[in-house]
């Protein structure tokens, strides 16, 4: 076993973390699941959703026979929809190629949509106790300070250069479930020592080997995108209430907030009152106003301002509208609803003025 390997084994039985609930099982259902989540989210942000989420779909079967709408609705808050929808789809393509029972196949396992080189090895790694290499962010900022990798990590030769790095340090022994507890290691070391920022070095056990720390630059790696300044973007949002209930939108499959349901949009600029009237052929007044809302998506800044407004009248043409694409809903009911979080913001505002936060048993 390499030097490297044997230290973080020997780090993790002491220090890691070995209680969080998709750890302890080899069904890859529910590692599957943990990992999906985990792109891109902090362990802390994931349990309750996890926990939730295999509760209401506790196999692949279960979310594979439901909507793509029930399965974001517990994704609602989490963020990076796409992975909701993936996972469903994924799930659907188990059913109907492989009996809905999880492919055993490494190469079969990572061309099911939203499951790259890395979730697809930590997959096997931790369902099977494969012998292979995972490189998510966490990872490649501790690969990236512990070998001085001096380049943006995103750029392809560094990318390259981390994974024949990560292949390398494999254990080498195959006994005792070495490679989960590495795998884990990596991770933990990753998410609780080599932190983005304040790493805690000196309890780090690579701090003998740290290129980065030998040479006093772990603050400047892993080195950051180039920076360009994000685009900014405005929207105005309607929230038509009516008798307590509030219209939302479905959007379309793709683009941002794809599939999930959504207050409907207007063009800044706009009159609201003229707009409802000429889309909705509904009559309406302002209701109290509500201060902008900033939401700052990966590629741009989106500067939301809610328009609240009253329904006075309703035509009866609107039914017929309602049954594909927009719905009538109560706003506690909209919380439960697969919503982008700015949405359960502007709602949990408006419905909530005083406090911002739901009763306590409505709360997510
Ligand atoms: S010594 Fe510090 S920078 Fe180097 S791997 Fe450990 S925590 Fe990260």
């Amino acid at each position: 076993m390499s030097t490297f390997s044997a230290k973080l084994i020997h780090w993790q039985k002491l220090h890691g973390r070995s209680n969080l609930p998709w750890q302890n099982t080899r069904d890859p259902y529910a590692i599957w699941v943990s990992e999906i989540m985990l792109q891109q989210t902090q362990v802390t942000t994931v349990i309750p959703y996890y926990l939730r989420f295999l509760q209401r779909f506790p196999d692949i079967e279960s979310v594979a026979s439901s909507s793509v709408d029930e399965v974001l609705a517990l994704w609602s808050g989490l963020g990076y929809y796409s992975r909701g929808r993936n996972l469903h789809q994924a799930a659907r393509l188990i059913a109907r190629d492989q009996g809905g029972i999880f492919p055993r196949n490494f190469e079969v396992i990572q061309q099911l949509p939203g499951i790259g080189r890395s979730t697809a090895a930590a997959i096997a790694v931790f369902a099977y106790g494969e012998q292979r290499a995972i490189l998510d962010g966490n990872v490649k900022r501790v690969f990236a300070r512990c070998f001085g990798v001096d380049g943006y990590p995103g750029e392809r030769k560094n990318e390259l250069l981390l994974w024949r790095k990560a292949e390398e340090l494999l254990p080498e022994s195959y006994e005792g479930n070495q490679i989960e507890i590495y795998t884990q290691a990596l991770m933990d070391l990753g998410a609780t020592v080599c932190t983005r920022g304040q790493p805690k070095c000196m309890t780090c056990p690579l701090q003998q080997d740290c290129i980065a720390l030998r040479n006093d630059c772990v603050a400047r790696l892993p080195v950051s995108r180039p920076r360009r300044p994000l685009p900014e973007k405005e929207t105005v949002l309607l929230m038509l209430m009516k008798q307590g209930e509030v219209l939302l939108g479905k959007r379309p499959a793709t683009g941002i907030w794809g599939g999930l349901w959504c207050l409907p949009e207007m063009p800044v600029g706009e009159d609201a009152i003229a707009y409802c009237m000429q889309h909705f052929g509904m009559k309406v007044k302002p209701l109290a106003h509500m201060p902008p809302l900033d939401h700052t998506f990966t590629h741009f800044r989106l500067r939301i301002h809610p328009r609240p407004l009253q329904v006075v009248s309703y035509p009866a043409v609107m039914q017929a509208r309602e049954q594909d694409e927009t719905m009538w809903i109560m706003l506690d009911d909209a919380l439960e609803a697969a919503i982008p979080a700015p949405v359960r913001k502007l709602i949990l505002q408006h419905g909530y003025p005083q406090s911002g936060q739901l009763p306590f048993e409505k709360q997510r």
